[in-house]
């Protein structure tokens, strides 16, 4: 671990390049500078370690949704897998490896959070200050500050007058011990069902209360044999031709999600299908079958989850929570269920974009506040946004993803904004601002391709914000999103002369 953050790099030095987060997003960042020979940068990360999403989330169950061999850098290929879909602690272990292999650690500021990063016009350069009060200086500010990491706290009455344990799935308490417990889980989205199988063979008994059932798919999770190890270890093509088959067949879904939601249909029947071969009651049956559209919210995946649901010590429980008492839960029928501790899988702040920060922009435009009355989050490409020059966001507005893995889409945005911030170095250019109609258009196209997605279909999910607008989520294939970033244009640019010496 790293010294706490402390002062700017160097009294009196700009960085090349600050880096906002030190999770896949930031160390992709770091990764490509240091491949390009730059050491004038530095890598900012709130926490006390690297990893983000894999540091935070320790629950029980923790694992990716994607396959391993797809969920990972692709220039950082490892044969090791434990699993198709291996645990948290594994997944955070190979982030600090890769960190490790290309010597981050000297780069890497922890405790520090940004609470605010200005432009400064005249000096064509971004302010960036932290919680203590510290600023630094930089010609560039690339934020890789997460979409999942700010918890979600339900709006429920008395929820502060519990009194036994309470927290949220991403800040699971590692010193409660669920033996014996009566443990509520609120939620039923991607982590509640990882929770809930993992929990119940200790717990005495465990409740989940939902609002809304989600469509569930088996998750055909394996361990990796030892001859598929080897094979990858000893011949390197057969572990990328691997990842290339689980992309194209994961990419291939993308024609049913944001082309032909018509063809959803086959999905839902083959879940339908896993439902009522899996749970045994028909009357829990129904109430986990949900009444949307598959792939409207995020379709999950997992061989436990139902198989838990028929245990005579797991409860569904589908009235709404009225109040939280200090030792129990009272639902809108009346019953009141006695617990001894609550997890919340209430998800995390998606929709807020960059909650926390102050990100400041030409003219003293505050972005947050932009897109709030905006009503949506706005940008080109998902990476850099009018108003805000040499400025770069990794997986910023609609770059989420319901089909596919995200790396992909953070190993795109980080060669594009390398060939931006070449432009920077080369001297050409001071500051780089996508072009206002650039950006408009962008969107217009964006808009129109969204309204025939499978999201858009009437579901309520969080890729929507309070409006209904999705800037969550790219609306089409990786692949598309590949080629229109493979190359940064400089006709999509504003460029102006450097103003002081580069
Ligand atoms: C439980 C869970 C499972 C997931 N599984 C998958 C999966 O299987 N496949 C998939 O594609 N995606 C998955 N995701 C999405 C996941 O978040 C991304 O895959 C990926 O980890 C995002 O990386 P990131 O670096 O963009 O964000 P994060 O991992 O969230 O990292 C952002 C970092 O920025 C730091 N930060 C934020 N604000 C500040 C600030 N103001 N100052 C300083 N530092 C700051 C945070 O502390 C954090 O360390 C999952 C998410 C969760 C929560």
């Amino acid at each position: 671990m790293n010294a706490p953050f402390s002062a700017s790099p160097h009294e009196g030095e700009v960085l090349d390049v600050a880096v906002v987060g030190a999770g896949f997003a930031g160390l992709s960042m770091a990764i490509a500078l240091k491949k390009a020979g730059r050491t004038s940068f530095r890598v900012f990360e709130k926490a006390a370690d690297l990893g983000g999403t894999w540091l935070f989330n320790r629950y029980p169950g923790i694992a990716c949704d994607v396959p391993s061999f797809l969920y990972s850098f692709s220039f950082a290929p490892n044969s090791g897998w434990s699993r198709s879909y291996s645990p948290g602690d594994e997944i955070w272990r190979y982030i600090k490896r890769v960190s490790d292999t290309y010597g981050l650690a000297p780069y890497l500021r922890f405790n520090a959070r940004v609470t605010r990063a200005q432009y400064d016009e005249a000096a064509q350069l971004w302010h960036v200050t932290f919680a203590t009060g510290e600023t630094v200086v930089a010609r560039a500010l690339v934020t890789g500050m997460g979409a999942l990491h700010v918890p979600s706290f339900p709006a429920i009455e008395g929820l502060e007058n519990f009194i036994g344990p309470k927290f949220h799935s991403a800040e699971w308490d590692d010193d409660f011990d669920v033996t014996g417990k009566t443990v509520a889980v609120i939620g039923t989205g991607a982590s509640a069902i990882q929770i809930v199988p993992q929990i119940a063979d200790k717990a005495q008994q465990v409740l989940l209360y939902q609002r809304t059932p989600a469509w569930v798919l088996p998750r055909m999770d394996r361990p990796t044999s030892a001859m598929m190890k080897a094979l990858f270890r000893h011949v390197p093509l057969l572990q990328r031709l691997y990842r290339a088959w689980i992309y194209a067949r994961m990419e291939l879904r993308a024609v049913a999600f944001t082309v032909w939601p018509s063809l959803m249909n086959r999905l839902e029947k083959l879940a339908v299908a896993y439902l009522d071969a899996t749970v045994n009651d028909p009357k829990l049956r129904k109430e986990l079958k949900p009444n949307y559209t598959i792939g409207c919210k995020r379709v999950l995946i997992s061989d436990d989850f139902y198989p838990a649901m028929n245990r005579k010590d797991v409860a569904l429980v589908t009235s709404p929570i009225r109040e939280i008492e200090k030792d129990a839960i009272v639902t809108e029928d009346g019953k009141r269920r006695p617990v001894d501790a609550i997890v919340l899988a209430t998800g995390f702040r998606v929709t807020d974009w960059i909650p926390g920060a102050q990100i400041i922009g030409r003219g003293g435009r505050d972005m947050t506040r932009e897109w709030r009355e905006a009503g949506s989050a706005r940008a080109y490409l998902g990476t850099v946004t009018e108003g805000f020059p040499n400025l770069f966001m990794l997986l910023g507005p609609n770059t989420g993803l319901g089909h596919n893995s995200i790396i992909f889409m953070i190993e795109a945005q980080t060669r594009y904004t390398m060939d931006c911030l070449k432009w920077l170095w080369s001297g050409r250019a001071g500051s780089v601002e996508v072009r206002t109609d650039v950006q408009r258009a962008f969107n217009e196209r964006l808009d129109s391709q969204m309204r025939r997605t499978v999201w858009l279909s009437g579901c309520r999910s969080w890729y929507l914000n309070e409006n209904g607008t999705n800037s969550t989520i790219w609306p089409s294939f990786t692949l598309s999103y590949w080629w229109k970033t493979h190359r940064a244009r400089k006709r999509d640019f504003q460029l102006e002369p450097a103003r002081t010496p580069v």
